[in-house]
């Protein structure tokens, strides 16, 4: 804080609420090690402001935003750009500002001086399915997800962009379970008319799967009973399974999983790689992951 002077430049992460939020001490972190004079705020913006907070943030020439709950859908109608990735998951959780460089393209805020921004446009992102993908090769340490059999559970914003990231990693079959199942069976519409390869069902599998990920928000509670049945994790013994949820660090699913001998992961990787892939869209630079890990544990975990 002791940085901040007016040359300081900023970026925050918009939510309601918020301050539960591990991202300020992540970003900062890696901007402290990227020596970049520019700070990261949590910033609580009620949904009905939201269009206001973003336009506010463009006139005050923030770097950029990210979006979390409940803001991912919303604000795909309220930038001035979608990325193609962003438009096919329904929701984007970063925003770069760009201004236009001397040749006319549009660069990001971040790299470039403040004397020299123009005109700013929004440009909004999705890094979820990204910073998922980063995860699971390196916490199952599995690199090629083609031919996988997996089991989503969840049809809200984190398994949607779950679900594209698997299609287009090649997967064999996707099964999807979702309480309200309408949800699940829109979604799996939209992905056979984009992937007619891939066999797209809508129940739990009766054979053994490669992965199995929970995108519900099921066990972020700990009274929350596990969104998947002990027995069936016994009986049909996943090779992993990976919870999108971070704290608990230890879920109710992940602790059965590991009992039924799954490899297991949580969704801590998810949220540092996503955060990762932000950064490096705002900066132009390489995130420093093992700093913004390190940060992310002591917040979330002391
Ligand atoms: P959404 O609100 O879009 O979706 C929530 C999902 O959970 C829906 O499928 C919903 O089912 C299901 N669900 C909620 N309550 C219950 C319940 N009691 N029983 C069964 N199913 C339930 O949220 P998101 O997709 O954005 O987030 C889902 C989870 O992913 C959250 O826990 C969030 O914290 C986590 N997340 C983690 C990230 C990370 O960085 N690790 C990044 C993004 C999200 P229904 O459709 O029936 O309502």
């Amino acid at each position: 804080m002791e940085l901040i002077n007016a040359s300081t430049r900023y970026c925050a992460v918009l939510g309601h609420p918020v301050r539960h939020s591990a991202s300020p001490a992540m970003q900062n972190a890696a901007l402290k090690e990227l020596n970049l004079p520019w700070c990261y705020l949590a910033l609580e913006v009620h949904p009905q402001d939201l269009r206001a907070a973003i336009a506010g943030a463009k006139a005050m020439k923030l770097i950029g935003l990210n979006l979390t709950v409940p803001h991912k859908t919303a604000a795909l109608e309220m930038v001035d750009v979608v990325h193609e990735k962003a438009r096919r998951s329904g929701a984007v959780n970063t925003i770069v500002f760009e201004t236009p460089s001397l040749g006319g393209d549009w660069v990001p805020l971040g790299q470039v001086a403040v004397e020299d921004v123009g005109p700013i446009r929004s440009h909004g992102y999705n890094t979820d399915a990204q910073g998922l993908a980063r995860s699971l090769e390196e916490d199952f340490q599995w690199p090629d997800l083609r031919g996988a059999s997996v089991l989503l559970l969840g049809a809200g914003g984190a398994a949607r962009a779950a679900a594209l990231q698997l299609a287009e990693e090649g997967i064999d079959s996707l099964f999807l379970v979702n309480r309200t199942g309408a949800k699940a069976e829109q979604l799996a519409a939209e992905l056979r008319g984009g992937f007619p390869k891939i066999h797209i069902i809508t129940r739990l599998p009766h054979d053994p799967v490669d992965l199995v990920i929970n995108a519900t928000s099921v066990g972020l509670k700990a009274s929350d009973p596990p969104p998947l049945a002990e027995e069936w994790l016994e009986s049909r013994r996943p090779r992993r399974v990976y919870d999108v949820i971070y704290r608990p660090a230890e879920t109710r699913l992940l602790r059965a999983a590991k009992k039924a001998g799954c490899q297991t992961a949580n969704g801590l990787g998810l949220l540092l790689y996503q955060g990762a892939a932000a950064l490096e869209l705002w900066s132009g630079r390489a995130a420093p992951v093992a700093v913004m890990r390190a940060a992310l544990q002591k917040d979330i975990y002391g």
